[in-house]
């Protein structure tokens, strides 16, 4: 079935607000939207659920990331706590030479995410399944990763310590947020010296139809974490460094 005549309009018309040429990737959407709505019936993945909905708070936003210089080139992104795959798999659509791990300590979410790759047929894709306490400790993750992206998964003093293990030296790490941010980012400087982070740039944005408010929180991999970070499942969320 796909997406709707309107349901492509509005992506191609928000994908033009944020500067970006959809048209080659209708398809890719449009089979994604199926596949998502399709496993909705069965298992409740996402609370989105109309075509104006996935379109607009799935796929633009989790694209709105491309305002942000930080995509050109091969990287290793890591989506921590993709859910059912955002803002990861939109990313990948868009900027297929990035290499992404799509990580989620749900199950059926990451068996969702694993079903869509091969769907779509993207290279360079995998669904992981676990916890990002315990993976940000296995070496072939650890520091692995230019780039880390999360969206929804926890206050930043907790996104920060699950988040910034998983980078390597002179890596990024952005946060989607939404518009309240500002109580978040006052406590953040206690946390980032101690897990090698800095701040970086706190972009602000509008989502395009509505024009609800976005932030995007960058934060910048200085120095390697102590080993310590992270600490054992649940503690960060339990007592938040900051
Ligand atoms: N990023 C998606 C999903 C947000 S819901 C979106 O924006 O639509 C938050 C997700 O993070 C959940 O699926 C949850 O399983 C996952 N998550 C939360 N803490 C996690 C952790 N410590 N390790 C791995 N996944 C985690």
């Amino acid at each position: 079935m796909g997406l709707s005549p309107e349901g492509v309009r509005l992506l191609l018309e928000g994908g033009n607000a944020l500067g970006l040429d959809l048209s080659p990737h209708v398809p890719a959407f449009s089979r994604l939207y199926d596949l998502l709505m399709e496993a909705n019936r069965r298992v409740n993945l996402t609370a989105l659920r109309t075509e104006t909905e996935v379109v607009v708070k799935h796929f633009l936003d989790s694209l709105t990331l491309l305002a942000l210089p930080l995509w050109e080139g091969p990287w290793r992104v890591l989506d921590l706590g993709t859910g059912a795959g955002f803002p990861g798999l939109p990313l990948k659509i868009v900027r297929p030479e990035l290499e992404i791990t799509l990580l989620d300590a749900t199950k059926k979410k990451v068996d969702f995410v694993a079903e869509a790759v091969a769907a779509l047929g993207l290279k360079g894709a995998m669904a992981l399944w676990g916890r990002a306490e315990v993976l940000a400790h296995d070496p072939t993750h650890r520091e692995a990763y230019h780039r880390v992206v999360a969206r929804a998964v926890a206050p930043m003093c907790v996104l920060a310590e699950l988040g910034l293990p998983f980078l390597a030296l002179e890596g990024a790490m952005v946060a989607q947020k939404g518009p309240k941010v500002a109580e978040e980012l006052g406590r953040l400087p206690q946390a980032l010296p101690l897990l090698g982070g800095r701040m970086g740039e706190v972009r602000r944005l509008a989502l395009p139809q509505g024009g609800e408010e976005r932030h995007l929180v960058v934060l910048v991999k200085e120095a390697s974490t102590p080993p310590r970070y992270p600490r054992r499942p649940g503690l960060p969320e339990k007592h938040p460094l900051c």
